[in-house]
């Protein structure tokens, strides 16, 4: 009860904080002496709490608190149950939006994509959708019918490049996808390709086009999903004749670019204008995400196109998820710290 007086306060906007396991090139800190820096989080017996204390070598202890803490012993099914209501609410008519912040390597696209061929690794967006084609068609035995489009698209130095595109089209140069508003909220990328959907294994198809798309771009492919950010958005529109009722509903699901800053990676030239537009485009997003918890009456939507495109979707009665990725390797705790702080910031 006191916990949904909270959400209500701050505008329908969570933080689930997900630190993931250690791997193979991971340096440990095992027993967390004096002079290692330690993460504390959730342990096996409790999968999650709310609570996670970072605590550096110099001993100095940092405690923040989430909506909910996962840690690494969580799988995506302990993900997704916890996030399922919230994507019900799409099909009623709600716009949603999930986030996954953090740097590279802490499992952003591990949480929202995951291994969508696993039944286990499986992250938000297959288990989202299916649950979406599933529960829509359940809603037909009481006369609702559904329509459902998805797109996908990514931002990378502020713009926006459509990953459906067909690839004679993909390659156009200098296209500008503009987006716009209608004051009913509903929003559009001129001459995004939208596809209908029906059924999980289509989108499957789409993401496959999409990761394809994206690294034919660039010849730095594998640095480049680090650098952009990717934008799966599925629009609902429900009807029901038989009792005059109609509903619009929106779900974006969002794997941010990666959030290291500008120190460690020694950049210079392009890569150096590459990196500040990340860091303008995140910081943005935790200006628009702090000014609507605060109710303020002015959000600064219009500084990054991130935060333009989803205006519609990030306030007023829209529900946000942010999760903030960690990565419990010892050399990422300067930037685990930064995330924590980020994601403290918008809680
Ligand atoms: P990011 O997208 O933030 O750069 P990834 O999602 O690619 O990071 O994760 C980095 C690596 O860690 C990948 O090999 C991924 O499979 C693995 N990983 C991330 N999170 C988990 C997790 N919760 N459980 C198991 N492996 C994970
Ligand atoms: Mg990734």
């Amino acid at each position: 009860k006191l916990h949904n007086t909270i959400l209500e306060l701050k505008g329908n906007i969570r933080v689930f904080c997900r630190v993931r396991p250690m791997l193979p090139d991971d340096e440990s800190s095992p027993c967390g002496g004096d002079d290692v820096p330690v993460i504390q989080y959730p342990t096996s017996t409790e999968l999650l709490g709310h609570g996670i204390e970072l605590i550096q070598a110099q001993g100095q202890k940092h405690t923040f608190s989430f909506d909910k803490v996962f840690g690494p012993e969580a799988g995506q099914e302990d993900i997704f149950v916890e996030i399922s209501q919230l994507i019900q609410s799409a099909l009623d008519g709600y716009k949603v939006c999930i986030f996954a912040y953090g740097q590279t390597g802490s499992g952003k696209t591990y949480t929202m994509l995951g291994n969508p061929d696993d039944i286990d690794q499986r992250g938000v967006i297959p288990r989202s959708l299916e649950q979406i084609f599933k529960a829509s068609q359940e809603l037909g035995a009481q006369g609702w019918s559904f329509q459902m489009q998805a797109s996908m698209l990514e931002i990378y130095n502020e713009t926006i490049r459509d990953l459906l595109a067909p690839t004679s089209k993909c390659e156009t140069t200098g296209k500008q996808y503009t987006v716009k508003h209608d004051p009913n909220g509903n929003t559009s990328v001129s001459d995004l390709t939208l596809v209908e959907v029906t059924k999980w294994k289509e989108v499957s198809s789409l993401l496959q086009r999409a990761s394809q798309s994206r690294s034919v771009s660039k010849t730095a492919m594998n640095e480049q999903s680090s650098r952009s950010h990717c934008v799966f958005t599925l629009r609902i529109s429900g009807l029901n004749e038989s009792i005059d009722q109609q509903v619009n509903g929106v779900l974006n699901l969002i794997d941010l670019a990666g959030s290291e800053r500008l120190s460690r990676s020694c950049v210079s030239g392009d890569r150096l204008k590459e990196t500040q537009a990340i860091n303008k485009s995140l910081a943005s997003l935790g200006d628009v995400i702090l000014a609507i918890a605060n109710k303020e009456q002015h959000i600064p939507y219009r500084n990054s196109k991130l935060t333009y495109l989803l205006q519609p979707c990030l306030g007023g009665d829209s529900k946000t998820l942010m999760f903030v990725n960690i990565s419990p390797d010892v050399k990422s705790t300067s930037e685990s710290l930064c995330s924590l702080r980020f994601a403290a910031k918008v809680n």
